[in-house]
């Protein structure tokens, strides 16, 4: 097997054997770009280490050659006394892993060939010394183990006795003192002397590094940016180049455009006599890269020259990390560069007007949560907010509120009308009240998929998790962070897109995409590249796509703005909504009614507020389908809570009060009660059992149809039936809808669908003999995945997700994104069998899914006609859809 490449035998599509860093390397060495020679052992190295626990067969040999190559295109021998060749050892994964595996600079320097490296610079003793030392901390640190503070002590105290607190103040003398101490120090730990011998000290550098891939940061790292666990690390042996050999070098990094806003122009920083982990430690402050042109015009207009050259080789954003050493420029590593969401959208505008991508590739580039993140409203940050704390982005958005530590003050505070931001250092099952009632969540602890991150999510509430800069102290009341003490009753400011955390309050901002959606911003008039370039791209995206996309809502409202932002009709109007609020009690009467006489009031004081519903829907969708969903009240939710009304009538009764009224209702709901209403008396089956309920329903929306129609609109109404798990259910209610908008819509012209929802299993698994009595079907993911798995929607997220996600059970919840395997099997089955039944059948689907980006691809590749999703997803869904069909 073949180990170790050569950088001038791999390329950029190796990623996966030579990692991002090797394979980027070998590209620009096949460039002609001025790249320290080296060689890279693969991925595969690793994988075999990490298995048995050591170095696989053949790779020294592999080692030894390329070093040998190696040495003889340098002229020098690795670690040599007289003119020492030293090489630096690299992690590099296939997905860039930022500071979580090693790295060890310096490999080959002894006590021998340190002396041979002052003379290779010019008789620079301090140079050599402090590169030495360098190399003993980090070996020790990286391979060994041993406790970086013991040499940071170290270096305080050389440099205290020096009365400095610079690490340029010491001399060569000093520094060969401290490598003296840094030999102790590592012997103390290790029980051994530092190793001298230089390829000694190589193996186990690349061993160590091998050995990070299961690092417990790196472990977590992938978890949260859900990289698979089993890729393993490529090594990249690269000749050492020094920024550190006095003011004609130096060090620096780079982006080809602004990852941030994705403006072109010259982003970089660039640190004079110094090493890359300088830059990294912030030990002393950058300069803008701009400023290398006045110190060294000549590598200036070379890096300019190579970055222009990357950019149009990569065809994309690049960023760079390069060292001067002595005038002469080398490249140490670059990468298609991560950005921001603006950026991301603005850059490939940018890309296309330039010629190097054409539209599809634009489109390929940007993705719908990018853009969902561009819908949230941000903090207006041009004043002077600086950010006390930095977490993990867990959950979009942009709240400000009064801080509180339990969830009961959460609660207290939110029922005054206040916004509360809840601060935990961890949340637990018990804070979901809180959580509900807070504006936003900040946690110390846990990372993307812990509870406080997973419900906010679940909930789109903002949430920053894992501000480990942050004590939170809950009994006392408090927090501290950075010298601030912050208590109850204090306001502070979360971002949950960048994770930033703020003093005070911060003035939010309306999203400008949000308002070229809603149409109050032109892009043709604007002088915004993030909103021209969204435009540009979406315009595209419609082009593209074969799934039309529509939009769940029950409210004039809520249709009108989706429609502004792109819906092609409705896909689910949920009836149940409307009962809520005040009509809340003339649907508890109806469920209540002991008589027919009762229940035919009730309905009549239905009727007419269901038709002006409708009517007020129909309008804004005028010419475009909207599909009605005939109630599917969960009944709990619409009654009063069991143990509520017990209390009530006891208490009533304890006053001595008549309480003849209650007690007949709390009898009929003691009656009604269900331990678990999701499986219980709802959707057909309510229609089944209540007598004249989906009659009125079916009367009031053919009624609006032709209201509508008569005053010159154009209503298309879809009569949709919830919760069938049998043709039969779906004859039944059809035979009544039929008789009834036969009679309401006569020779109107109007003409009313009447199809079913797919959400139960055994509708998808008996789909053809359903689709004979549909004329479409809409899958209903939600309860589909709820019944599919067995969870209770609105038990389990809360209650145990963060373990399943935790241990890898599913890598999102399947609530989310669609489970492609056991609920996405049992929708294929259903879209199959159903279009067999009925050639032509229309299939939509209006769950929580249709707004995910990545289940907006498979219901593409499944062949659905549109999904349907809540307003503010339309154009994620639009984009997505795009996406799928290039
Ligand atoms: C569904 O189950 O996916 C659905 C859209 O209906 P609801 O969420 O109202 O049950
Ligand atoms: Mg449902």
């Amino acid at each position: 097997d073949k180990y170790v490449y050569d950088f001038a035998e791999g390329n950029r599509d190796l990623k996966d054997l030579l990692g991002g860093k090797g394979a980027n390397l070998a590209e620009m060495t096949n460039l002609g770009l001025p790249v320290p020679p080296g060689f890279t052992i693969t991925t595969e190295a690793c994988k075999a280490y990490l298995a048995t626990g050591r170095e696989p067969d053949g790779l020294a040999g592999q080692i030894e050659a390329h070093l040998e190559a190696l040495e003889r295109e340098m002229g020098r021998r690795l670690g040599d006394p007289d003119d020492p060749l030293l090489v630096s050892v690299r992690s590099g994964a296939r997905f860039s892993m930022p500071g979580m595996m090693e790295t060890v600079l310096n490999v080959g320097l002894n006590d021998h060939s340190v002396v041979g490296l002052s003379s290779q610079a010019g008789g620079n003793d301090r140079f050599a010394w402090d590169s030495y030392r360098r190399l003993i901390q980090m070996f020790g640190k990286t391979v060994c183990e041993v406790p970086g503070e013991e040499f940071a002590h170290a270096l305080d105290e050389a440099k205290r006795a020096k009365g400095s607190t610079d690490d340029l103040d010491l001399d060569a003398d000093d520094l060969r003192g401290l490598v003296e101490a840094y030999k102790k120090i590592f012997a103390g730990h290790t029980g051994r002397e530092f190793p001298q011998e230089p390829r000694e000290q190589l193996d186990l550098a690349i061993r160590a590094v091998f050995e990070s891939w299961n690092a417990e940061r790196a472990i977590l790292y992938r978890r949260q940016e859900r990289i698979p666990a089993d890729l393993g690390t490529a090594v990249n042996v690269v000749t050492m180049v020094f920024g550190n050999l006095g003011p004609d070098s130096g060090t620096g990094v780079a982006f080809t455009r602004d990852p941030g806003s994705g403006a072109q122009g010259i982003y970089g920083d660039y640190l004079a006599n110094a090493q890359g982990e300088d830059v990294v430690a912030g030990i002393r402050n950058t300069v803008p890269l701009q400023e290398l042109e006045q110190l060294d015009p000549k590598s200036y207009h070379q890096l300019l020259d190579i970055m222009a050259r990357l950019e149009g080789h990569y065809q994309d954003l690049c960023d760079i990390e390069f060292t001067i050493e002595r005038g002469k420029l080398w490249m140490l590593q670059t990468r298609v560069g991560k950005r921001t969401a603006a950026a991301a959208f603005v850059i490939a505008g940018q890309l296309v007007d330039e010629g190097l991508i054409d539209l599809d590739e634009a489109l390929h580039r940007v993705n719908g949560a990018q853009l969902a993140q561009l819908m949230f409203p941000r903090f207006q940050l041009d004043h002077d907010f600086v950010p006390v704390a930095r977490g993990i982005g867990a959950s979009p958005g942009a709240a400000s509120g009064t801080v509180v530590f339990t969830s009961a003050r959460a609660v207290e505070l939110a029922a005054e009308g206040r916004s509360v931001i809840l601060v935990r250092r961890e949340t637990n099952p018990d804070d979901l009240n809180g959580m509900i009632a807070a504006q936003g969540i900040l946690t110390s602890r846990g990372g993307k998929t812990s509870h406080a991150a997973v419900v906010a999510r679940g909930m789109g509430k903002t949430c920053v998790s894992g501000a480990d800069e942050i004590e939170v102290n809950v009994p006392a009341k408090r927090f501290t962070v950075g010298g601030h003490t912050v208590g109850e009753g204090d306001v502070i400011s979360i971002d949950g897109t960048t994770g930033r955390v703020y003093l005070g309050e911060v003035p939010v901002m309306p999203s400008e995409v949000v308002q070229y959606f809603e149409g109050s911003l032109d892009p043709a008039h604007v002088d915004n590249a993030l909103v021209r370039a969204v435009h540009r791209i979406m315009t595209h995206a419609d082009d593209r796509r074969r799934l039309a996309v529509r939009t769940n809502a029950d409210t004039g409202a809520d249709a009108a703005r989706a429609r502004r932002f792109g819906a092609e009709g409705i896909g689910l109007c949920r009836t149940e909504h409307m009962f809520l609020g005040d009509r809340r009690e003339l649907v508890e009467r109806l469920i209540l009614a002991a008589t027919d006489t009762d229940r035919t009031d009730a309905l009549a004081a239905l009727l007419p507020l269901q038709r002006q519903d409708f009517v007020e829907i129909f309008r804004e969708m005028d010419g475009l389908p909207v599909t009605v969903r005939l109630i599917d009240p969960p009944l709990h939710e619409f009654l009063p809570p069991l143990e509520q009304l017990a209390v009530n009538v006891a208490v009533a009764q304890e006053r001595g009060e008549d309480v003849a009224k209650e007690e007949a209702l709390l009898a009929a709901v003691r009656r009604m009660h269900e331990e678990n209403p999701m499986l219980g008396l709802r959707g057909v089956r309510l229609g089944l059992v209540i007598p004249g309920l989906f009659a009125m329903q079916v009367r009031a929306i053919a009624e609006a149809a032709v209201a509508v129609t008569r005053d010159g609109g154009a209503a298309r109404p879809e009569i949709m039936v919830p919760l069938v798990g049998a043709v039969q259910e779906l004859e039944t209610v059809r035979a009544e809808a039929e008789k009834i908008i036969a009679e309401v819509v006569g020779d109107s012209g109007v003409e009313v669908l009447i199809g079913t929802m797919i959400e139960v299993p055994r509708a998808a698994l008996t789909a053809g003999q359903i689709a004979e009595a549909a004329q479409f079907f809409s899958f209903g993911t939600n309860d589909l995945t709820q019944m599919a798995w067995g969870f209770s929607r609105d038990d389990v997220e809360g209650a145990f997700f963060w373990r399943y996600l935790e241990l890898g059970i599913f890598g999102i919840s399947p609530f989310e994104s669609i489970d492609r395997d056991g609920v996405g099997r049992l929708i294929r089955i259903a879209a199959e069998e159903g279009r067999a039944a009925r050639p032509g059948l229309k299939l939509g689907i209006c769950g929580e899914h249709g707004g995910d980006p990545d289940s907006v691809h498979f219901f593409h590749e499944v062949g659905l006609d549109y999904v349907s999703c809540s307003p503010f997803r339309v154009p994620v869904a639009r984009l997505e859809a795009g996406r799928a069909a290039i």
